[in-house]
């Protein structure tokens, strides 16, 4: 039978099948079972070429909101920040927790959208960085969607060189003064709060100068202007901070010492980017395949197996990342090769689509025709959005191969001395 059929068909393991599991995770596994059967979506009641990208913004918040309504579920029935310590309203369950409710979920329909984002990238960072506090503060809130962050990191003049940013946070008394402008960040116009980097000490190179900030959304002095994109939503947003006040107990890890904390929030980007698991794409390319009848070409099946593998591999590679972090120990390898090998399936993927579902797609606006434009139009999303591949491969080389790192000019330069445009 060829790789690409016997993968294909391979639809009859069922989580929990696995005997080795032991009477906790049995019991853990059929709690989650019970819970999901009584409060989430079935997979099959939610429409599988439903696209995430809404030109419409009241479907956008709508989606927005109807995620965070499912994590405040999860938070009301204990299932949210499963391996968090239960001092910050978590669970304090083993690693294995969470594979086995993901595994658990898969089944479903329901997720958080881009609340699991933000509750991925900010959720070990305050654990990692922040104040008891800070932490006290903002974690429950976090976890039970009650408030929805946005990251803002990049700026027009700083992207790949984030260290290189601009935005400026001079101390007034007990509160911080911002001024600047950040851009793309994700979800901004329905964010309640923001994680961002500001200039704190212009004198010192890029990287020592920084202050990680907590920031209210709806403090006076920020304007959101979401950014309409090809597809015509408007998934992010530039963000102008004119004399935003901030209190300077908002502030996360060591003043001037924020890039330990934006280093924490990268690496949990990439490793959430990269994870794997959740709907797979492949299901989709492969009902694509059969409504054009591409199913028996020899061509199409082995580039349906070639993304199939890299899903099911991505899973794997995501969960022994996820289960090594959380029982204390450094990723098994670099969380940069997750998101790097995700965002290659995502052009795969886009690729493929187009061409099963040839030109007439495109230009339709039937749900499938949909689907298939935003897999193409998105298709390098994830090649640019948490760092670009080009920048991700850098890291791997310098952190990972040990190779020379790249020439940094401005590395021991103080930031206010580097030329810039
Ligand atoms: C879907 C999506 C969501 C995003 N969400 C957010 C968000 O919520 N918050 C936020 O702050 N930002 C967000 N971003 C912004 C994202 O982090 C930046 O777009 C990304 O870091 C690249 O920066 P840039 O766009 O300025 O490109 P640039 O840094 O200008 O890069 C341009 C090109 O040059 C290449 N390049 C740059 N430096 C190097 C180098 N040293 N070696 C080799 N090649 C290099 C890059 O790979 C790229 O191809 C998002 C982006 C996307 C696409």
């Amino acid at each position: 039978m060829p790789l690409a059929l016997a993968i294909v068909s391979d639809r009859t393991f069922t989580p929990g099948d696995d005997a080795t599991e032991s009477p906790e995770q049995v019991a853990f596994r059929a709690s989650a079972r019970s819970f999901l059967s009584a409060h989430a979506e079935p997979r099959a009641e939610v429409d599988p070429w439903q696209v995430s990208g809404f030109p419409d913004d009241d479907e956008a918040r709508a989606y927005f909101e109807h995620g965070r309504a499912w994590q405040r579920t999860l938070a009301t029935h204990g299932w949210a920040g499963l391996t968090w310590p239960t001092e910050y309203a978590g669970g304090d369950h083993p690693a294995w927790a969470e594979r086995i409710f993901s595994e658990e979920s898969s089944a479903y329909g329901s997720g958080p959208g881009f609340i699991g984002a933000t509750i991925a990238m900010l959720g070990p960072t305050l654990l990692a960085h922040a104040t008891h506090e800070v932490k006290a503060r903002h974690l429950p809130s976090l976890l039970n969607g009650e408030v929805a962050w946005c990251q803002l990191f990049s700026e027009p003049g700083a992207g790949s060189d984030l260290a290189g940013l601009a935005t400026r946070a001079v101390l007034d008394g007990d509160e911080w003064v911002v001024d600047g402008q950040k851009v793309w960040n994700s979800c901004a116009q329905f964010a309640d709060w923001g994680f961002l980097l500001a200039r704190t000490d212009p004198d010192v190179p890029k990287h020592r100068g920084i202050t990680f900030l907590l920031v209210d959304m709806t403090s006076p002095g920020i304007e959101v202007r979401p950014l309409i994109q090809a597809n015509g939503s408007a998934h992010f947003s530039e963000v102008f901070l004119s004399g935003v006040r901030i209190p300077a107990d908002q502030v996360v890890g060591e003043v001037h010492g924020g890039w330990g904390a934006a280093r924490t929030v990268l690496a949990n980007e990439a490793a959430f980017i990269g994870r794997g698991g959740g709907a797979p794409t492949s299901d989709r390319l492969r009902d694509l395949a059969a409504l054009h009848g591409g199913l028996e070409d020899p061509r199409v099946r082995q580039r349906l197996a070639t993304v199939i593998s890299r899903e099911k591999l991505q899973a794997l590679m995501g969960q022994r990342i996820q289960s090594a972090v959380r029982n204390g120990h450094k990723p098994p390898f670099d969380p940069a090769l997750t998101k790097v090998m995700a965002a290659g399936t995502r052009v795969l993927t886009g690729n493929l689509a187009a061409e099963l579902a040839g030109p007439a797609a495109l230009v339709g606006n039937d749900p499938i025709g949909n689907w298939v434009r935003a897999e193409v139009v998105n298709r390098f999303s994830i090649s640019i959005g948490g760092g670009t591949t080009e920048v991700q491969k850098n890291n791997l080389a310098e952190r990972s191969l040990g190779l020379p790192r790249e020439p940094g000019i401005d590395r021991d330069t103080a930031w206010k001395d580097v030329p810039r445009s």
